[in-house]
């Protein structure tokens, strides 16, 4: 059936992408050429300096939207938000209006909406507070078309004024780092007025037949398969990786990066990965608010025109045991309204100075908030590939790459170097000549979670289902506090008479020296690296609920408190509705476990028993020897009642827990109670079974056709 499937061809609107580039968008450019200039520039002001945009303004866009957008026959507009549920929601309304029957769309509902927030996560906000919650407008992210549908991409709060998603805190820590940025970049250079970060966003995915897929009520209701026996062709092979893509999943891949590339998004590279039917697309990075927008937009694309290919498009980060997860690379770095990326080293000693100082001041933000970080990428689907043993650990650390190693270290080292007046204190520091090594350096460490990749940061123990707001907000949010205290002890030095660059380096060496725990070259998926990461008082923290407890911490409240990003009401309300998620998600898939272990597994099993037992009496009825035959029924018999055992005790478990009130316990007891006391268990029996039983008669679909029929 999956091999008969028609062609669908996707054809694009023009040969050239330029043409069609950004079609569906009404952004810069289309405000341009459809507002009064005067508008305009209030709406770049807006977008620039983050002020509020007057009634007036407002209805001047909202009217010109709507010409543009009726233009494009569409009817609806929603605002388009990201909710803490981690996906995007909407709420559509038409722009027809009955009474007056015409098309209508003004200014305020362009601005703002009130959609029924009780459905949204609000981790007890709301009942502490007001029932109602808004959404009001991010100018700094452009207005699309989605699917007939005006989307405008809004932030999500209280009638307090509390966060609800994701986009607030983004958007107030990309302030906080700009903040923070310039204080250092003005020590180097007085034009430095803004500085953003940026984002390119790696997301791997994997692909099946969309009829397999509804075979597997595991894959439908929790996104992952909780059974299944190892296919005899797994990854060994590592073929599949910048092999030829299979031709229903190329036309599937040039369908929505059509769709994204009209949609504004700037998909380029596309491959295969390393497990079978895993894939991976990358757009060009782009300033970090819109990255993440067009990311999570790109999640919702995929998986719309998978449909019309009769695929089904899996982000789970570990859909298949036993081959590779799928994670979302954050390629980020800090870029100057100077045109300067911080992170790329230069021909210029004294901009070298800066992008050491970057380097630095990220690599200490990393060791001093490993368990944040830590915690802005755990969630109950992210837990089966974190520490398991595969691509990254649970533990943070960063890879700088051979040439910065030897960079840093030599800085370290020279400590006593004496740098006299009119020496080139570049040289004699061995910063001046950077560039030339790193740009040859090519060697990559792909088991680091957080590794220097040359021109920009790339954190890659990011989840694929993940939005990556989280993690992002948490690393502008770390790094603005260390630029910031940097900025502080370099003032000092040079309070203390110190010449400023000399103040910098003195600065950079004692950073260097602090932080140097968390750098690590080696193999991250190694059993030594654990030991030794334990040895140097490194956590390890491979469980969700447990890596969650750092948002209690006072530290970590006074960073979001001081970074202006988080107050200690909204850090408290997350960190309950992560709970409450990874609760949820546990529960589920313990559920389709225990149903799929005893309503379609034992039957099949027991029915397969019954043919063994016949099959061994008929051989002793002939006088022939049964004991390979008996040996097998006893097997057989033992999963089942393993099966059976451990299924009610799991069930017992829930129920347990279930009376829990606090959420953190309850939390932690679903990780270790239910998860890590059953789900191995049964799933060994179960595959167990599964060689047993004659192909014929097992109920669910094999991996081997999952992950083989294209
Ligand atoms: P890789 O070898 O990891 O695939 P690429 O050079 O292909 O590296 O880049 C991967 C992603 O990183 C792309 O999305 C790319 O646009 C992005 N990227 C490149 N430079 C930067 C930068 N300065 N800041 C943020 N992202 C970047
Ligand atoms: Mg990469």
């Amino acid at each position: 059936m999956a091999q008969d499937r028609p062609k669908v061809v996707a054809t694009p609107p023009s040969g050239r992408i330029s043409d069609y580039f950004g079609t569906l968008v009404f952004g810069l450019k289309q405000m341009k050429e459809s507002l009064a200039p005067s508008v305009f520039k209030k709406v770049m002001e807006a977008i620039d300096k983050g002020s509020k945009i007057d009634t007036s303004t407002a209805e001047e866009i909202a009217s010109a939207v709507k010409v543009w957008a009726m233009s494009k026959g569409v009817t609806h507009y929603t605002h388009w938000f990201q909710p803490l549920t981690g996906s995007t929601a909407e709420k559509h309304d038409a722009f027809f209006d009955a009474h007056a029957g015409i098309e209508k769309f003004k200014g305020s509902a362009l601005v703002q909406q009130e959609p029924d927030a009780s459905s949204f996560p609000h981790g007890g906000i709301r009942s502490t507070f007001e029932a109602r919650g808004y959404t009001a407008w991010d100018p700094s992210s452009p207005i699309f078309i989605f699917d007939k549908t005006l989307c405008i991409p809004t932030i999500f709060v209280s009638y307090t004024g509390e966060a609800l998603d994701y986009k607030t805190p983004l958007l107030k820590s990309v302030e906080t780092i700009n903040d923070a940025a310039i204080g250092i970049c003005q020590l180097f250079d007085r034009n430095v007025r803004k500085v953003t970060p940026s984002l390119g966003v790696e997301q791997e995915y994997f692909v099946i037949d969309k009829a397999l897929f509804a075979t597997r009520p595991d894959l439908v209701m929790s996104g992952r398969t909780v059974f299944g026996h190892n296919p005899a062709r797994g990854q060994q092979l590592e073929d599949h990786y910048f092999g030829s893509i299979p031709t229903r999943v190329k036309d599937f891949m040039m369908d929505f990066e059509i769709e994204a590339h009209k949609l504004g998004i700037p998909v380029s590279t596309r491959h295969n990965e390393v497990a079978p039917s895993q894939f991976e697309v990358a757009p060009v990075f782009e300033e970090i608010n819109k990255a993440v927008d067009h990311n999570q937009l790109l999640m919702d694309l995929m998986s719309k025109v998978a449909e019309k290919h009769n695929l089904k498009v899996l982000l789970h980060e570990k859909p298949f045991a036993g081959v590779n997860g799928s994670g979302k690379h954050n390629n980020w770095s800090l870029i100057t309204d100077t045109g300067v990326n911080l992170f790329q080293p230069s021909n210029s000693a004294r901009e070298n100075l800066q992008f050491l100082t970057f380097v630095v001041a990220t690599v200490k933000a990393v060791y001093d908030n490993a368990d944040l970080l830590r915690a802005s990428i755990a969630s109950a689907s992210n837990d089966f590939r974190l520490g398991a043993n595969e691509a990254p650990p649970a533990i943070m650390s960063v890879f700088l790459g051979s040439t910065l190693t030897g960079v840093l270290d030599e800085l370290e080292k020279n400590g006593n170097v004496k740098i006299e007046k009119g020496d080139n204190m570049y040289m004699k520091l061995g910063i001046s000549k950077i560039p030339e090594i790193i740009l040859d350096n090519t060697d990559r460490n792909r088991t680091s979670p957080f590794a220097f990749t040359g021109n920009k940061f790339e954190f890659r123990a990011v989840g694929s289902s993940a939005n990556s707001a989280g993690p992002m907000t948490v690393l502008n949010v770390i790094v603005a506090e260390v630029l910031r205290n940097m900025a502080k002890d370099i003032e000092k030095e040079m309070a203390g008479g110190k010449e400023k660059k000399i103040a910098i380096v003195n600065v950079l060496r004692k950073y260097i020296k602090d932080s140097k725990k968390i750098r690590f070259e080696g193999d991250g998926y190694s059993e030594e690296w654990a030991k030794e990461a334990e040895k140097r008082g490194l956590s390890n923290l491979k469980s969700t609920p447990f890596a969650l407890d750092v948002y209690q911490d006072k530290k970590v409240i006074e960073l979001f408190g001081k970074a202006n990003v988080l107050t200690a009401i909204e850090l408290h309300a997350r960190h309950e509705i992560m709970l409450e998620n990874y609760i949820k998600k546990v529960q589920i898939e313990s559920r389709v476990m225990g149903d799929l272990a005893l309503n379609h597994v034992i039957p099949t099993a027991i029915q397969y028993q019954n043919k063994l037992i016949e099959n061994a009496n008929g051989l002793k009825g002939l006088g022939l020897d049964n004991k390979a035959a008996v040996e097998t029924i006893k097997e057989v018999s033992k999963h089942i009642e393993l099966v059976k055992e451990n299924v009610n005790a799991m069930i017992d478990a829930r129920k347990k827990l279930n009376k829990e009130e606090d959420v953190v316990k309850r939390a932690k007891g679903y990780s270790t109670e239910v998860k890590e006391k059953y789900f191995d268990k049964i799933r060994y029996s179960v595959d167990k079974l599964e060689l047993f039983v004659d192909d014929e008669f097992w109920p669910l679909v094999k991996y081997r056709e999952m992950l083989f029929i294209k």
